[in-house]
């Protein structure tokens, strides 16, 4: 590059690490604007009495995203962070008290469904090949791509096979009844809706691709705790010269004028600069957004570029409990879910009502059954998550102490009574996450996939409004989760570079 593109990054969280630390290898001169006093967005730790916890992501998929992004830098993944492959990956508990444990390895893991109803493992694998055929269907065209439709799926040559997989129709859920006849086994499928935020009752069958992408490459702890790839991402971008600010709200994305490229006699806007709530200016030829799509366009630019589709739902929110408990519990795993007994109701709770579930679902993550390091001796860091619903319909202010006791209560009737146990209790609700991190409505994801066209109309990741705007973030393409993050900022950075001319 003979002039070095100037680009500020807005958020430091995944996607504005990646693409900081993607564009600062291509040469730019890149300095990202965070408003929290740390890097990492969801992704970030809270320390009390010896307890470590991850306040956001508890499980790392696709380990390989995170490793091409240290290759980016020309670094190795290995030289940063110890991943640890979990096995099992995870318990699964019933209302009726069966269960089963998740193995990556398909022999054991069809063994274990075999256990637990008869016909399963079968069922299990069929399900994994069709599984199999979705995500060789979506791989490239849809999560390593800037995709705007579906006939993309046909113009990157997808094999028709693949693409009869990747049909949208039914539902997840209904995928799940075509392939058993086991309810639980339903629930169980229909969990991974939730993974990008979603209704299984609601979400496209395309989603069987992220239970393929655990199974098939495993589910992954970084020793230490997950907040180390925070770290390990911002020490990264340092090196390769990046700028950090931290405490510096963005309050404006300042335009000019220009001539668009393509029609010269058709005005077009450009970004000039990104301003901040005590003043300062920082002069840009490129912007990557890392903050929320809807932050973006409700705040940093003027209204009438909004991009976003009105029939974007927000995604899932989590009702958050960091529990330092006292003792060893024997019968749970690193990951634990307990379903709940009316899977439909949960949802029709939380996306039509928009009220906490009365008998969610309830994981359990204990990363110290996995790393000591992470509670005092004799001690275990539970990290409770519930499904809830967007902001709007509860006063979390009001309701956030009963619900807790709500979810401790649940969990003493499924055996784990850990009431008298608790020395220390942090609660996130969905308006803290929507407070902190300026989030849409208090979403995990970004927006859910609760419809058939959600994946196409999510915000591109180059905007076709503004020259030098880019979108990384879980609100923009291909979507929420740690690795998908990544790839949206590798997406935004690629375009970036692409399009620009000194
Ligand atoms: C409870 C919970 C559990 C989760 N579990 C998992 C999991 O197990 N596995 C997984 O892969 N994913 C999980 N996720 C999802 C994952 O955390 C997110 O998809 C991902 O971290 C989002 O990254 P991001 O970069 O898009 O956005 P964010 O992390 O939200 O980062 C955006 C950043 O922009 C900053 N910002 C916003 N506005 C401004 C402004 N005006 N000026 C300056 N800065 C601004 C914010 O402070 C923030 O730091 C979970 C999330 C939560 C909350």
């Amino acid at each position: 590059m003979s002039k070095p593109m100037r680009a500020v990054v807005i958020g430091a969280g995944v996607g504005g690490l990646s693409a900081a630390i993607r564009l600062a290898a291509k040469g730019c001169a890149v300095t990202v604007l965070e408003q929290l006093p740390n890097a990492g967005g969801k992704l970030n730790l809270l320390e009390d009495r010896g307890f470590r916890f991850d306040t956001g992501p508890s499980l790392v998929t696709l380990p390989w995203v995170f490793e091409d992004l240290f290759a980016a830098a020309g670094e190795k993944l290995s030289d940063h962070l110890e991943l640890i492959r979990l096995e099992p990956i995870c318990r699964y508990v019933y209302p009726d008290g069966t269960g089963f444990d998740a193995s990556a390895d398909l022999p054991t893991m069809m063994a274990n469904l075999e256990t637990f109803s008869s016909g399963a493992g079968e069922d299990f694998n069929a399900f994994f090949g069709h599984a199999a055929r979705a995500w060789r269907g979506s791989r490239q065209p849809f999560l390593e791509s800037a995709i705007s439709s579906p006939l993309d799926f046909v113009k990157n040559g997808v094999p028709w096979a693949d693409i009869g997989a990747l049909l949208p129709f039914p539902t997840l859920h209904g995928l799940a009844a075509r392939f058993f006849d086991d309810s639980r086994m339903q629930q169980f499928v229909g969990r991974y809706a939730t993974y990008t935020g979603s209704s299984p009752y609601r979400a496209p069958a395309t989603l069987s691709t992220v239970l393929y992408s655990e199974y098939a490459y495993g589910a992954w702890y970084v020793k230490g705790g997950l907040y180390r790839i925070a770290t390990a991402l911002e020490g990264i971008a340092r090196k390769l010269g990046v700028q950090f600010e931290f405490g510096a709200t963005a309050t404006k994305i300042q335009l000019e004028d220009t001539t668009a490229p393509i029609m010269p006699d058709r005005k077009q806007q450009a970004v000039e600069a990104v301003t901040l709530t005590d003043g300062r200016r920082f002069p840009a030829d490129v912007v990557i957004c890392n903050a929320d799509a809807a932050t973006l366009y409700a705040d940093l630019l003027p209204k009438h570029l909004d991009e976003r589709s009105k029939r974007l739902e927000p995604s899932i929110s989590g009702f958050v409990m960091m529990l330092g408990v006292a003792g060893e519990t024997s019968g749970l795993e690193h990951h634990n879910i307990f379903f709940s007994h009316d899977y439909k109701k949960e949802f029709v709770q939380i996306f039509d009502e928009l009220r906490p579930a009365t008998d969610p679902t309830i994981y359990v993550c204990i990363s110290s059954k996995s790393d000591p390091s992470q509670a005092p001796p004799a001690h275990e860091n539970w990290f409770v998550l519930v499904n809830a619903p967007p902001t709007g319909g509860t006063d979390w202010g009001k309701e956030a102490e009963p619900y807790a006791a709500r979810i401790l209560e649940l969990l003493a009737h499924r055996g784990y009574d850990i009431r008298s146990k608790v020395v220390t209790q942090h609660l996130m609700t969905p308006s803290d996450l929507e407070t902190r991190y300026k989030t849409f409505r208090g979403g995990i994801y970004g927006t859910s996939s609760n419809s058939v066209s959600a994946a196409f109309l999510r915000p591109k990741n180059r905007s076709s409004r503004v020259e030098g705007l880019y979108l990384a973030s879980g609100s923009a393409h291909p979507g929420g989760g740690l690795p998908l993050v990544m790839l949206s900022g590798k997406l935004a950075a690629e375009a970036a570079i692409k399009d620009w001319k000194p």
